[in-house]
């Protein structure tokens, strides 16, 4: 079993055969590669008015992001520490006072170390919410 970095949901390994790749198997799920190619293709065949408009944009992320508010990446700074609201993969909330080492824009994650498990973890921006800064 394996958690997709995109979608983030528990697959089978299978879901994650990729025999392009060295290793034999992707850190997506074959579902999520399929829609990134269908998005990508779609982007530039459609009119490009619709997405510049800030409604449809808004719209959009409202549709894709989680239901919860989450606090940006931009907003956390290596070196410090935070107590959040971490909510996991079954939708469970947690709050955890967790102390920035790295951040990863491309994958929208920190990686922190986590005072409650004593561990360094790995945190989903769009599924963090600072509640304090130390
Ligand atoms: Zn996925």
């Amino acid at each position: 079993m394996k958690n997709c970095g995109k979608c983030g949901v528990l697959l089978e390994l299978s879901s994650f055969k990729d025999s392009s790749l060295a290793s034999g198997y992707g850190n997506y799920c074959n579902a999520c590669k399929k829609i990134n190619n269908r998005k990508s293709r779609n982007r530039h065949s459609k009119s490009d008015t619709v997405s510049k408009h800030p409604l449809n944009k808004s719209k959009i992320s409202g549709l894709r992001g989680p239901s919860f508010t989450n606090t940006e990446l931009s907003s956390y700074e290596i070196g410090k520490s935070y107590e959040i609201e971490y909510t996991n993969l079954q939708n469970k909330k947690s709050k955890r006072i967790v102390y920035i080492e790295s951040i990863s824009q491309n994958s929208n994650s920190f990686r922190a170390y986590c005072h409650s498990k004593e561990y360094v973890l790995t945190f989903r921006a769009d599924r963090s919410k600072i509640l304090r800064i130390y």
